[in-house]
């Protein structure tokens, strides 16, 4: 088994998975690390926007992923208190992706890993990376496994952080406070996600939920299966907790959506919930360094993570991945053994910087508002009037927040097997 490839990715969720089937394609010779087996169900509320279609397409999944997924989301509501609110979504100008649509993490993460596998990427699963640190220009990483004895040790010279921002950090040799632990906050997010049978949703709308200290949605993804996520702040969940003694933290968390938006009782009522609950948290919203050092960079949750509540999350992900390896394959910095980045990471680095605070700044501020207002209900009531008289305002909210905008990268190159 080789230890030294053009590039390490830790993480396999939809930004570490881009990266690898973008830069295998290239021919750079890649090693994902992902310490979870797949299939693995993930707290998100699994809502594809309509703009990543193409890129599915183009990554080498769309016809498995059109095959599994629920059906085209046309309509949105919003589910507040007693008021359902329901709008249609305007739809992306794209002869065959017109919609987005929902599938599950356990489905889509698999879909993709494999395709990086098929192209050539080496999978280490399930291991962990635990530390890495920079020696020159070269990316040390150390894998560990339970279970297991002996360490894997990788290098490279490219380092892409894909791990997400729901667990601590691999820790970085060099700095010493990489794992200082933040301490516990009142208003903190923490995330819950159930999968329901039988759910009395109507297919294509795409239900959001607010309410005191939280917000969430509903959707039908594959298999006529029903994905509940939302979050809901600690202080909240607290209360709700002294509220429903005995339940555990999901369940208090969802008497106190149920009591909170009649609308999710009417879809839940008689389904099944078929397996069991999830949480993360708490959750990280904000803007990180998308170019953490020299030769290292970070894509997806790990460069900046949106509040949820309008499903921009995995966009971000893959089209964030896409944007750091077109400039990598440009710099042509691939395949030159460990020893060959020469002065790639600054201009990559400033590049991809500039261009992820250019596509995905203006998408997190606008998900922060909605956020806001969704947790304070009552702040937010003189806007309900308004929506229930005009829906078409939430039409185009889902503009603004980039519904039918078109994807950050254009998904014009197919890609084939690699050669040799
Ligand atoms: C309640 C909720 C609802 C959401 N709904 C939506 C939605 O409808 N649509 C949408 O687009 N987004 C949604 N999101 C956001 C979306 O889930 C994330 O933005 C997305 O998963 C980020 O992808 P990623 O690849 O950056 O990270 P992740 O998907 O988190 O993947 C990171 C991977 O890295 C692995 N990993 C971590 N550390 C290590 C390590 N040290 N070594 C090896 N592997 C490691 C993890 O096991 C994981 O598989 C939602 C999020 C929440 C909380």
């Amino acid at each position: 088994m080789s230890s030294e490839f053009d590039a390490i990715i830790i993480g396999a969720g939809p930004a570490g998975t881009t990266a690898a089937i973008r830069l295998a394609s290239a021919g750079w010779s890649v090693a994902i690390v992902e310490k979870r087996e797949f299939p693995r169900r993930k707290v998100c509320g699994e809502c594809i926007a309509a703009s990543n279609l193409p890129l599915l397409d183009a990554l080498g999944i769309g016809e498995q992923f059109d095959a599994l997924a629920g059906p085209g989301l046309q309509r949105v509501g919003l589910f507040v208190g007693q008021r359902k609110i329901i709008a249609p979504l305007p739809p992306m100008n794209h002869e065959r992706h017109r919609w987005g649509r929902a599938l599950g993490r356990e489905h889509l993460d698999t879909m993709l890993l494999e395709r990086a596998a098929a192209l050539g990427a080496q999978v280490f699963q399930p291991w962990t990376v635990k530390q890495h640190h920079a020696d020159g220009d070269i990316h040390r990483c150390t894998l560990s496994r339970a279970g297991d004895e002996a360490d894997v040790h990788l290098q490279a010279s490219v380092l892409i952080h894909a791990h997400g921002s729901w667990e601590p950090a691999p820790h970085d040799a060099m700095q010493a406070d990489a794992t200082r632990k933040s301490p516990h906050r009142n208003s903190d997010l923490l995330a819950f996600k159930s999968t329901w049978l039988n759910a009395h949703i109507e297919p294509g709308l795409l239900p959001v939920l607010a309410f005191p200290g939280g917000y969430g949605g509903m959707v039908l993804g594959d298999h006529g299966l029903t994905t509940l996520a939302f979050c809901i702040r600690r202080d909240v969940l607290q209360k709700a907790r002294t509220t429903h003694a005995g339940m555990s933290a999901a369940q208090a968390a969802f008497a106190h959506v149920q009591a909170c938006c009649t609308g999710v009782g009417e879809v839940l009522d008689d389904a099944e919930l078929v397996a069991g609950w999830l949480a993360v948290g708490p959750l990280q919203p904000g803007i990180r360094e998308a170019t953490p050092g020299d030769g290292q960079f970070a894509v997806g949750n790990a460069a900046g993570e949106a509040h949820p509540i309008l499903g921009e999350g995995m966009s971000m992900a893959i089209q964030s991945a896409w944007l750091l390896s077109d400039r990598l394959i440009a710099h042509g910095a691939q395949a030159s053994g460990s020893s060959g980045m020469p002065a790639t990471g600054s201009s990559v680095g400033l590049e991809y910087s500039r261009a992820w605070r250019a596509h995905f700044a203006p998408r997190l501020r606008f998900a922060a508002v909605c956020a806001h207002l969704a947790m304070r209900p009552q702040a937010a009531a003189p806007l309900l009037p308004l929506l229930q008289r005009w829906p078409g305002l939430l039409t185009q909210g889902a503009r603004m927040a980039g519904k039918v905008r078109q994807s950050a990268v254009p998904a014009t190159i197919q890609l084939g097997n690699r050669s040799g």
